[in-house]
C-alpha cells in the first residue's frame, strides 16, 4: 500500500486582497509560499526516497524538493506528497503536520518581537499570528494512485466545510480595528517604533497579521507602486540617463517626500506637492527643461492593469476526466510540468520585456500588474502560452483555456478594491460562460475587462474567447478609436437610440431590435469609419452573445455590456494617446 498527503492553507483569496501596497500584495503570496516550503523542508524525512532518481519528488505540483523549496518559486498554495512507508509515520503525520506549522507560526512572532522593541501584549500576537490561516492535512492509503487522488480531495472537501465555521473574526475583540483588514485590532502605528516609523504611513493602525506583510521581505526594489507600474511602459521608451537626471532634480528640489518616485514624472501631482513647499516656479522650470526629451511626444499614464486568470476547468483536468490515457499519474505530472513551465516563462518574458510585474505564476492561476503599453502583449503571451501546452499535449479529450479579469485602475485607485473586483470579475465571467453539461467541448474561456476611473466610477464588459471577438479584436477596437475612425460621439448616439428599448422580450421582437442595432451601428459608423463592416459586425457578435433566454419566448439582450466595450476601448485609447 502507498501512503499519500495533501496538504494546503487558506484562505487565500482574502488574505492577498488584504493589501494597501504593492509590498503587502507581493509579502502575501511570498508569506504563503514560505509557510508551505517551510513545512515542505521539515516533514522531508517522512517522505518517500525513489531509488530510481536519487532523491525525492513532490507528486503535485510536479518537482523535485529541491526545486520546490528554492527561494523565490512561485509554488501553488498546495502540495501532494507520497510518504515512506513506515506505519507510525502514516499514524502520526497530521500531527506532525500541525506541529511544524505551529513552529513556523512561532518563528514569524518571533521576527516580530525582535523587530518591535516596544511593549506588546502576547496574546493578541498570538491570536493575530494563528489567526491567519488555516492549515488542512489529509492522509489516504491505497494501491492506485488516480483512487487516491480523488479521496483526498473528497477528504479535503469533508475538513474544509467542517472548518470554515471555526474561522476567527476578531469578534468580541473590543477596541480600534486595524486599517486594512479592519478585523483585528490595530498594535502597530507610526510611532510605535523605528521600523514602524519608516514602514507606515500617519493614517495606518496595523493589526499584527497585517503588519508582517509590510515587514516580511522588505527589499523596496523588489515592491515597485502601481504608479511605477503605470509608467514603466512609458519609462521604456526613453532615454535612462534622461529618465535618471530628471528624478534627480525633482528629488532635490523636492527634498523630504513621501511622494513616490513614479510620480516625479506627473506634473500635477510634482507641481501640487511643491505647492506646500512653495517651489512651483523650480519644478516648473525642471519639466520646461525636459519637456523635448522626456515628454513633448508621449506622456506616461496614470493608469495600470491587474490581471488574473486562472485556466479553466483545472481540477477536472488534473482529476484526469480529459486524459485518453490510463496512466494517470504520468499524465497528471506531465499536465503539472507543462503548467508550471508555461508560469516560469510568462514571468521570465516578463522581467525581460518590461511587460510589468508578475505577483504570482505558480499555481493554478496568475497575478499580474501590466502596463497599459504592453496588455495586449501580455494577454497574447497567456492565450500563446495555452495553445503550445494543447499542441505539445495531444493526447486529451479537450482543449486547455484560460478565463482572464482584467481591471485597469488609477494609480491613486486603493489597491484592496482593485483586487478584489479582479478576483469577483473572474468568477462572474466565468459562471456566465460556464460549460453546459450538454456540450462537452466548449471551455469557459473568457475575458472580463473592468475600468475604474481616478474617480471611481466602474465600468465592466465581457465576452467569450472566440474568433469573431477576442482581444486582438478588442485591440482593433482600441486602434479604430485611436486613428479617430470611430468617432467620440458614436457611444452617445447609440446609445441614445435604444434608451427606451425594454431589456425583456418575445423572440421576434428580439431579432428586430437586433436588426436595427446592426443598421443603427453601420449608419453611424459609415461617416467616419473606413472598417464600418468591422467595427458593426464586432458589436453585433457581442449583442448576440449578451443574448440570454430567460424561459420560453422571453430574451434579454444586454446592451450595456456592448455600450461599456465601446466605452472601455476609448477610454484605453485617450490614455495611450497622451500626446503620443
Ligand atoms: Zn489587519
Amino acid at each position: 500500500m502507498s501512503q499519500y498527503l495533501l496538504v494546503t492553507i487558506g484562505p487565500v483569496q482574502s488574505y492577498i486582497a488584504q493589501s494597501r501596497k504593492t509590498i503587502d500584495l507581493f509579502n502575501s503570496s511570498k508569506i504563503i509560499g514560505d509557510i508551505l516550503k517551510k513545512i515542505v523542508e521539515e516533514i522531508k524525512p517522512y517522505l518517500k526516497y525513489r531509488e530510481d532518481i536519487e532523491g525525492i519528488e513532490i507528486l503535485l505540483p510536479s518537482m523535485n524538493i529541491e526545486e520546490y523549496c528554492q527561494e523565490d518559486n512561485s509554488i501553488p498554495n498546495y502540495f501532494i506528497v507520497e510518504l515512506s512507508e513506515d506505519n507510525s509515520v502514516f499514524r502520526d503525520i497530521e500531527n506532525t503536520v500541525k506541529k511544524i506549522y505551529e513552529k513556523v507560526l512561532y518563528d514569524f512572532k518571533k521576527e516580530i518581537e525582535r523587530k518591535f522593541n516596544g511593549t506588546i501584549r502576547d496574546n493578541e500576537l498570538q491570536e493575530h499570528i494563528s489567526d491567519i490561516f488555516d492549515i488542512y492535512s489529509v492522509k489516504v492509503e491505497s494501491d492506485n494512485y488516480k483512487k487516491a487522488y480523488d479521496e483526498l480531495y473528497e477528504k479535503l472537501e469533508m475538513f474544509k466545510n467542517i472548518r470554515i465555521f471555526n474561522h476567527y473574526f476578531g469578534i468580541g475583540e473590543a477596541g480600534k480595528k486595524c486599517t486594512i483588514c479592519g478585523q483585528r485590532n490595530s498594535i502597530f502605528n507610526k510611532n510605535s517604533n523605528n521600523t514602524t516609523k519608516r514602514v507606515l504611513s500617519e493614517k495606518e493602525h496595523l493589526c499584527c497579521s497585517c503588519y508582517i506583510k509590510r515587514i516580511y521581505d522588505n527589499k523596496e526594489s523588489n515592491f515597485p507602486s502601481t504608479a511605477s507600474i503605470a509608467v514603466m511602459g512609458w519609462e521604456g521608451k526613453n532615454d535612462e540617463n534622461n529618465l535618471k537626471n530628471f528624478k534627480n532634480e525633482i528629488k532635490k528640489i523636492l527634498g523630504d517626500t513621501e511622494l513616490y518616485e513614479a510620480c516625479y514624472y506627473y506634473k500635477d501631482v510634482v507641481l501640487n506637492e511643491a505647492k506646500k513647499k512653495d517651489k512651483v516656479k523650480k519644478c516648473e522650470k525642471i519639466f520646461a527643461d525636459y519637456d523635448e526629451k522626456l515628454f513633448s511626444k508621449y506622456k506616461p499614464t496614470k493608469y495600470y492593469a491587474l490581471v488574473k486568470c486562472d485556466i479553466d476547468d483545472l481540477g477536472k483536468w488534473m482529476s484526469g476526466k480529459y486524459f485518453k490515457t490510463n496512466n494517470f499519474l504520468e499524465e497528471q505530472k506531465k499536465l503539472s510540468k507543462k503548467i508550471i513551465e508555461f508560469g516560469k516563462s510568462i514571468e521570465k518574458q516578463f522581467a525581460d520585456r518590461k511587460l510589468g510585474r508578475t505577483i504570482y505564476t505558480g499555481g493554478d492561476d496568475f497575478l499580474l500588474f501590466v502596463t497599459l503599453e504592453e496588455l495586449f502583449s501580455a494577454i497574447k503571451l497567456l492565450d500563446d502560452g495555452m495553445e503550445r501546452i494543447n499542441n505539445e499535449l495531444k493526447n486529451y479529450n479537450k482543449k486547455l483555456t484560460i478565463s482572464k479579469s482584467i481591471t485597469i485602475a488609477h494609480y491613486t485607485t486603493p489597491l484592496q478594491n482593485v483586487i478584489n473586483i479582479t478576483s469577483a470579475a473572474l468568477e462572474q465571467v466565468k459562471t456566465r460562460f460556464k460549460e453546459r453539461e450538454s456540450s462537452k467541448d466548449v471551455s469557459k474561456n473568457g475575458i472580463v475587462i473592468t475600468f475604474i476611473t481616478r474617480s471611481n466610477t466602474y465600468r465592466t464588459t465581457m465576452f467569450k474567447n472566440t474568433t469573431k471577438i477576442n482581444a486582438d479584436i478588442f485591440e482593433f477596437v482600441i486602434n479604430e478609436f485611436k486613428k479617430n475612425n470611430i468617432a467620440k460621439s458614436f457611444i452617445t448616439q447609440l446609445k441614445m437610440n435604444f434608451k427606451g428599448f425594454d431589456a425583456v422580450m418575445e423572440y421576434g421582437e428580439m431579432l428586430n431590435i437586433k436588426q436595427i442595432f446592426e443598421s443603427e451601428a453601420r449608419r453611424l459608423l459609415a461617416r467616419k469609419s473606413e472598417d464600418e463592416s468591422n467595427v458593426a459586425d464586432i458589436l453585433l457578435e457581442l449583442l448576440n452573445q449578451g443574448t440570454i433566454e430567460l424561459g420560453t419566448n422571453s430574451y434579454r439582450l444586454d446592451y450595456t455590456n456592448v455600450f461599456n466595450f465601446l466605452h472601455i476601448a476609448s477610454n484605453i485609447s485617450r490614455e495611450l494617446l497622451k500626446g503620443e
